[in-house]
Formats: C-alpha cells, structure tokens, sequence
C-alpha cells in the first residue's frame, strides 16, 4: 500500500516559517495535484516528501510507516523534475538502467524493466539515442520513465511540464493521465498552472503562503469554493470580481448593487447575517452569464476587445473602472459593437465579504 499521511508539517528556513501545519490523507492509486502561486510551498511540500528537505515538526507517513528520517532512497518513491537530469554522455537506455545497474539489480531483470518502460512510453526507437538528438518532449518521456524503471510506490512530479512547449505540453498531460491509469500509482503532482490542475487531479490541493487553503475533486473546487482565493484561481478564465454594497438585507437574503452602476441589483441568499452597507465583492465566471432578460438582473458592459474563436467569443469589457470577462456563444456578440448587455443569474453568483470569507 502507498498511501500517503500529513499531520501538521511545519517547515521552517531560518527563523521564518514557510508551511505552517499541512494536513493532508492521500489514498493509494489517488492523483493528487498541489497548486497555488509562486512561493506559496508547493515545492517545499513536495521535497519534504521526497526527503529533500527535512520536517522541521509534524509528521510524514508512507505506506503506514513513519518516514520523517529515511533516506529519500529509502522512501518508495521516484521523483521528476522539470528540469530533466538525463546523463548527456549516457544513451536513452543507459540513461533508464542507470539507478537499477548501480544498486546492483539482476542484469536481466534490468532488461526486462528498462524495455517494458520504453513500451509504455513509446520510446523504443529512441534506445541508443543521447539527450541531445532528443527533442524536449522526448527528453521529458525519458525522464518519466527513469522514474517508473524504479518501480515506486509513490511518485512526485515538479511542474514536469514547464520547459515545454505550449503544444506539447498537452499532449504530455494526456500521457501523464493515460500512466497514472495504466500503473495505478499514487501520483503527486506540483504545478501553478490551474489547467493542469483540473485535468489530472483526482483531487486538488489549493495552497497560499504556507496553507492549504481547500482540498477537493477539481470539480468540487469549481462549483464550490472556499472562498474568494479559490474561487479565483481555479477555472480558466478567471471568475470575474465586482465591488458591489449590501444595500438590503431580509432574513437569509441580501440585495447588492454594483459600486460600477448601482442600477444593477442583484437579490442573493446569504448563509450568515450581514449589515446593510458592507462592502462585498460579487463573483461570477466569465461562462456564467446569460442573455439580457433572462437573468435576475441586467449588466451592460463596455466592449475593450472581443475574440471570435468559432464556437465562442471572449468579450474583455470594463464597467466604471472594473474589468470583466465574458463567454458569450459566438452568435450572440458578432459584428462590432461597443456595448454588450447580458443577464446575472442569481444561482450562478457568488458573494465575498471584505476578506475574502464566501457568504454564498
Ligand atoms: P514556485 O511555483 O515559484 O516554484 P513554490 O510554491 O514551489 O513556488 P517554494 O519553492 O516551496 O514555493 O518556496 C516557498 C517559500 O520558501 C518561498 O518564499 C521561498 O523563497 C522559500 N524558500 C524555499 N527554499 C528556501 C531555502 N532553501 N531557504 C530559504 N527560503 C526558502
């Protein structure tokens, strides 16, 4: 069994301290994606898990066993980064065995393994090449399969995906997605890209400055957010963020107008009790919306520019001085125009208090 157990790691560099107490229960065979902005600790996590980084407090357990002072060779688990680390003077098959020839494996086990892998991967062709007459998606599957030569219980990846191209950098998700099926392997996966996140999480931890902010099924994450910060970051693009002023309040409801045009108001049901006059921030993804009249109020917005991509159109508009993105089916926004007025679905908005808490 590999499953994996975080109880309250703390990890301090000098006097500062960068996780403040993660928790977190990952189940054998279970992809498990950390995102979260630049120097949020995703890293840090992850080589804590590793073995490259010691737990300052807390503790880390593998397959049911305590591995806070094992050797990270000594762990289970294999590791990529994104950085590839292939022997430049070794060949693709070289470059497989290594780690197995250097413990001492049975040579003939060795080439059994080492040749399963490179079916898997698709890379028998490329056996006696060297990394350099290697392309970047290449050097990459070369990589992955160094990691599943080792046969781990568990493996990390580090944004294995950020040195390549835009293109290939999908088809190697979809390789990624189709090898956690094949080898059933508990996979943790690093990347601050949101898109990623969604597509190979079985779940998604969110992680801000030391903390792991919500941790659920991506789908989870989109249709119910913790709060604004969550919300915020995962779907693409964005959800859109109004500053708008609770001008109404009845028992389990609040009335908002927009601070951008106090004309548009929207009645919503609110979990806590709010006062009438707080500022709250309205949030509704750029999909969301719908046709003018058919929502619970109108929005008439500002045309900045407008992509026609076939099947949908991106509107990047302004109200007052607030920018917004709206999804609109092509047919609706065609030709040029400089306003656009669409519906706001109650059902489909959101409500944030002055920091960031989620009152609906
Ligand atoms: P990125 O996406 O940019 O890689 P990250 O979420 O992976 O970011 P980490 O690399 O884990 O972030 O870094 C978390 C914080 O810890 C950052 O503020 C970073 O500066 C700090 N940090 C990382 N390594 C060290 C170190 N060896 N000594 C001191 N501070 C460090």
């Amino acid at each position: 069994m590999a499953e994996l157990s975080l109880s309250n790691i703390v990890k301090r560099f000098g006097g500062f301290e960068i996780i403040h107490g993660a928790n977190l229960e990952v189940k054998d065979g279970e992809f498990v994606v950390f995102v979260g902005p630049s120097g949020c600790g995703k890293s840090t996590l992850l080589r804590m898990i590793a073995g490259l980084e010691d737990i300052t407090s807390g503790e880390l357990q593998i397959g049911g066993r305590v591995v806070n002072d094992v050797e990270p060779a000594d762990r289970g688990i294999a590791m990529v980064f994104q950085s590839y680390a292939l022997y430049p003077h070794l060949t693709v098959e070289e470059n497989l065995s290594f780690g197995l020839r250097m413990n001492g494996n049975p040579k003939a086990d060795t080439e059994r393994r080492v040749r399963h892998v490179a079916e898997i991967l698709q890379i028998t062709e490329l056996m006696k090449r060297r990394p350099k007459q290697l392309s970047g998606g290449q050097r990459q599957r070369v990589a992955i399969g160094r990691a599943i030569v080792r046969e781990p219980q568990v493996f990390l990846f580090d944004e294995p995906l950020s040195n390549l191209d835009a293109e290939l950098r999908v088809q190697m998700r979809v390789e990624i997605s189709r090898l956690h099926k094949k080898l059933g392997t508990t996979m943790i996966y690093v990347t601050h890209d949101q898109t990623e996140a969604m597509t190979l999480a079985d779940r998604i931890v969110v992680l801000r400055a030391g903390n792991i902010e919500q941790i659920g099924a991506p789908l989870d994450l989109y249709d119910d957010p913790a709060n604004q910060f969550v919300a915020g970051f995962v779907g693409s693009p964005k959800m859109n963020f109004l500053k708008a002023v609770v001008v109404d309040t009845q028992p389990g409801r609040a009335v908002i107008a927009l601070e951008s045009d106090a004309n548009t108001r929207l009645k919503l049901p609110v979990a806590d009790p709010i006062e009438a006059g707080a500022k709250v921030t309205l949030g509704i993804r750029p999909e969301h919306f719908v046709d003018a009249g058919t929502g619970d109020a109108d929005l008439t917005v500002t045309i900045d520019v407008a992509e026609h991509l076939g099947n949908t159109s991106y509107i990047y508009a302004t109200i007052g001085p607030e920018q917004l993105i709206i999804e609109r089916p092509e047919s609706r926004v065609a030709g040029n125009r400089e306003t656009l007025t669409v519906g706001l679905p109650a059902n489909r908005s959101f409500l944030f208090d002055g920091a960031g808490k989620r009152l609906r």
